[in-house]
C-alpha cells in the first residue's frame, strides 16, 4: 500500500510553530519556505512532502485529498465548515481570540450595525445566536481600517496581543471564540493510510503535550 504523505501548511506563524512538532515526529523540511519559491518541499523522508499554501486554502486541499493532513487555525476551520475533515488534535499553537472590536466611544447612526470582517460565517452565526440584526461587509484584510474611514461600525478579527487594535484606536469589545491551530486529516486518507497517520498523530500529540 502506498502510504506516502502530503502535509499542507501555510507560511508564517503556523509554519514556524509546526516545525518543532514535525521535527519531534521525525520530519524535517529540506528547504526553508520563507526563502524558497517552491510550493512543494521535500523533507528528510523520501515519502513525506510539505505543500505550502494560503492558510484559508488548507481545509480545501485536505478536504479534497490533495493533501492527506494539514495544519489550520480554528478560525479558518470555523469558516470552512470542516467537510471531509477529521480534526483529531489541537496543536495549541498560534493561539489568539476571535473578537468583535471597535472604537471605544461612538454609537452607530445606522439602523443596523455594520460589521467588517473576513470571517463572514462566524460573524453571522455569532449575531444570529444573539438575535441581533447586523449588516456584514466582507473584507480580505486590514479590517482595522474599516471603522476609521466609516466603512463599518465594528470589525470581527483575530486578536493576539491587541497591539494592532490599539495602534488604530480600537478596543476589543466581545469575545467570540478561542483560536488555536488544529491538525486536520482527510477522511479517506485516515482509512487508507491509517497506520502511518495514526503514528504521526500520536507523535504530534506527545510533542505538543495535548491529551
Ligand atoms: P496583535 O498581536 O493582536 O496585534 O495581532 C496582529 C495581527 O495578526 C492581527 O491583526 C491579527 O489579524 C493577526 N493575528 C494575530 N494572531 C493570529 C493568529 N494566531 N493567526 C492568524 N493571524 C493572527
Amino acid at each position: 500500500m502506498n502510504s506516502a504523505l502530503t502535509i499542507a501548511l501555510s507560511k508564517g506563524r503556523i509554519f514556524k510553530d509546526t516545525l518543532p512538532l514535525l521535527a519531534a515526529a521525525g520530519i524535517e523540511p529540506v528547504d526553508d519556505p520563507e526563502s524558497s519559491r517552491k510550493l512543494i518541499l521535500d523533507t528528510n523522508l523520501d515519502d513525506v512532502k510539505l505543500v505550502i499554501i494560503r492558510a484559508a486554502d488548507v481545509p480545501t486541499y485536505v478536504g479534497y485529498g490533495a493533501a492527506d493532513v494539514g495544519v489550520a487555525g480554528k478560525d479558518v476551520l470555523m469558516e470552512h465548515g470542516g467537510e471531509g475533515l477529521y480534526e483529531p488534535l489541537d496543536l495549541g499553537i498560534a493561539r489568539c481570540r476571535l473578537m468583535v472590536a471597535g472604537p471605544e466611544t461612538g454609537n452607530s447612526k445606522r439602523r443596523r450595525m455594520r460589521i467588517a470582517t473576513k470571517y463572514v460565517k462566524s460573524t453571522r452565526r455569532f449575531y444570529a445566536d444573539r438575535q441581533e440584526q447586523v449588516e456584514i461587509i466582507k473584507l480580505y484584510g486590514s479590517m482595522e481600517l474599516a471603522p476609521l474611514v466609516g466603512l463599518a461600525d465594528r470589525i470581527v478579527d483575530v486578536v493576539d496581543t491587541g497591539n494592532t487594535l490599539k495602534a488604530n484606536g480600537l478596543v476589543p469589545l466581545e469575545h467570540i471564540a478561542d483560536i488555536s491551530s488544529r491538525l486536520v486529516v482527510n477522511r479517506a486518507s485516515m482509512k487508507m493510510k491509517h497506520a502511518r497517520i495514526a503514528g504521526l498523530i500520536e507523535k504530534l500529540r506527545v510533542a505538543c503535550g495535548s491529551k
